[in-house]
């Protein structure tokens, strides 16, 4: 199967080039050129393999060049003993119209590894296919959850090294925590003076930077970046919409065929569109709802079909949803008309902040897509409100998708949904516990004790043994620094 890129469909590559490369050279992301079908048949057989099998089934339909054989060693390693439950993505039912897909067994405790631990193994095995012979170097800026995914990823993957600055005053204390005792030799992780924007503008300008591109050239290295506009990070999200559908299915409270809802938590859009391409593969929904906080640039695009980014940012208490421009929503929009199109839109968001979609694609986006928002006190309140219903300890991001599903469902209309749990709520404690109206004000790892100790509810192993870790990364670097800091690292 070909890939080519939303800004220019004669960009044509192979699967293995567009996941080497990450972006396509005009700017573009790259997409699949047909969505391969998959029949109920076919999801009758899924219902009875396990999730390794079911990834290989369908990433198989997408990556042509690499042998069943390959994929099955890379989901051997992806998702085994680093996952804490053999099921990798259980779905937990509240009722029967409700199922809460947990995408956060794994690793770091959120749901970038799902796509993270697959990410590492397609890169470097794309990179043999193109014959790259030089190492990969990926440089990532973090707000929190993709930098330690990404560092779990690609710790002692041979052919790579990683490097994530974090913004000094801008990640939680378990964040910081979970990165700077992060195990391997090929990781280095720095802190970097300001927030979030300064880490983000410092990578950006090294990776457009050529003097810096030829010296890294000449040390045998290259570039790559590991956050979300890569294929290879969307692609393994598909399967656990599959996955859900199945455990829905195999729990006898739906029928098979019958047509279901999720229900996402969605920053950059990258899990959301994953879910469209399940739905256009043949998977049974019939609607993808898309949850927002209150920085609900999408809830506005989804009712009105004008994106607009000039507006005020808000830290929300669902930090890693605290997006004003989503990328992977360029896939959806070259999907739904075509490369020119999407060329101009990009042109003027980049321009004036703000595009018009039209009238014909705004209606076959309100055909898949509905939408909602929750702000941050709401979704405290919903915290503690289903803990004391029934015992379920849902996160900050998943009480914004949960708040939305029950805002829809209060006028009136309940259909069997799953909601997509996207982070442990150990992982944000300090939110969860303001929720049940606790003191949140000491060191992170005291406070996952307390959490556990206030809800009764163990924290998952990669976070208690936090505390008593060994930190080996305490370096704090300015703007300007960085490119020295990544040099020195691979010198
Ligand atoms: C990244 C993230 C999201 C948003 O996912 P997108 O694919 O960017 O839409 C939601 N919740 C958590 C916990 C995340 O880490």
């Amino acid at each position: 199967m070909k890939y080519y890129s939303t800004r220019n469909k004669n960009n044509i590559v192979t699967a293995a080039q567009a996941i080497a490369q990450g972006l396509a050279s005009d700017g573009g992301l790259f997409v699949p050129e047909t969505i391969p079908a998959v029949s109920i048949s076919e999801i009758e057989a899924l219902c009875k393999m396990d999730y390794r099998e079911k990834a290989v089934a369908i990433m198989s339909k997408y990556l042509d060049e690499f042998t069943e054989e390959e994929l099955r060693g890379y989901v051997r390693s992806a998702y085994s003993d680093n996952y804490d439950c053999a099921e990798i993505a259980p779905t937990c039912f509240l009722d029967d119209n409700t199922g809460v897909l947990e995408l956060w067994h794994g690793p770091t405790c959120a749901f970038k590894d799902m796509a993270l631990q697959m990410l590492p193994r397609l890169l470097t095995a794309s990179l043999k296919k193109i014959g790259e012979e030089r190492k990969v170097c990926i440089l990532v800026a973090t707000s929190g959850d993709t930098g330690k995914a990404a560092l779990e990823g690609f710790a002692d993957v041979e052919g790579t090294s990683i490097v994530v600055f974090y913004p000094r005053d801008g990640v939680s204390d378990v964040q910081k925590l979970q990165m700077t005792t992060q195990r391997g030799e090929n990781v280095f992780v720095s802190a970097v003076e300001g927030n979030f924007d300064d880490a983000q503008t410092g990578v950006k300008k090294i990776f457009s930077d050529r003097d810096f591109a030829n010296a890294l050239n000449a040390r045998g290295f290259f570039l790559s970046s590991a956050n979300s506009i890569n294929w290879g990070r969307l692609l393994p999200q598909i399967v656990y919409y599959f996955s859900a559908y199945c455990d829905y299915v195999n729990s006898g409270k739906i029928k098979m065929g019958d047509k279901i809802d999720f229900c996402v938590p969605t920053g950059n859009f990258g899990d959301i569109l994953a879910g469209w391409y399940a739905k256009k593969m043949g998977l049974p929904v019939r609607k993808l709802i898309c949850a927002s906080n209150r920085n609900n640039v999408l809830t506005d695009f989804i009712n009105t079909g004008v994106y607009d980014r000039n507006r005020e940012f808000y830290a929300t208490i669902s930090p890693s949803m605290d997006i004003l421009v989503s990328s992977n929503l360029e896939r959806l929009l070259f999907m739904l008309s075509d490369d020119a199109s999407v060329k101009s839109w990009m042109d003027e968001l980049k321009t004036d902040g703000k595009y018009d979609v039209g009238a014909k694609v705004l209606s076959d986006i309100q055909a898949d897509y509905a939408c909602g928002y929750t702000g941050d006190e709401e979704a405290k309140a919903f915290i503690s409100e289903l803990y004391k219903d029934t015992g379920y300890l849902m996160d900050t991001h998943t009480a914004d998708a949960y708040g939305v599903l029950s805002k829809i469902r209060r006028s009136g209309e309940v259909f069997p949904t799953v909601i997509v749990s996207t982070a442990s709520p150990f992982k944000f404690c300090d939110s969860v516990l303001e929720a049940f109206g606790e003191d949140s004000s000491k060191s992170g790892a005291e406070l996952i004790d307390k959490l556990a100790a206030v809800t009764r509810i163990k924290a998952p192993k990669p976070l208690t043994g936090l505390g008593g870790r060994e930190v080996r990364f305490t370096s704090c670097a300015s703007k300007e620094k960085m490119p020295d800091v990544v040099m020195d690292f691979l010198s």
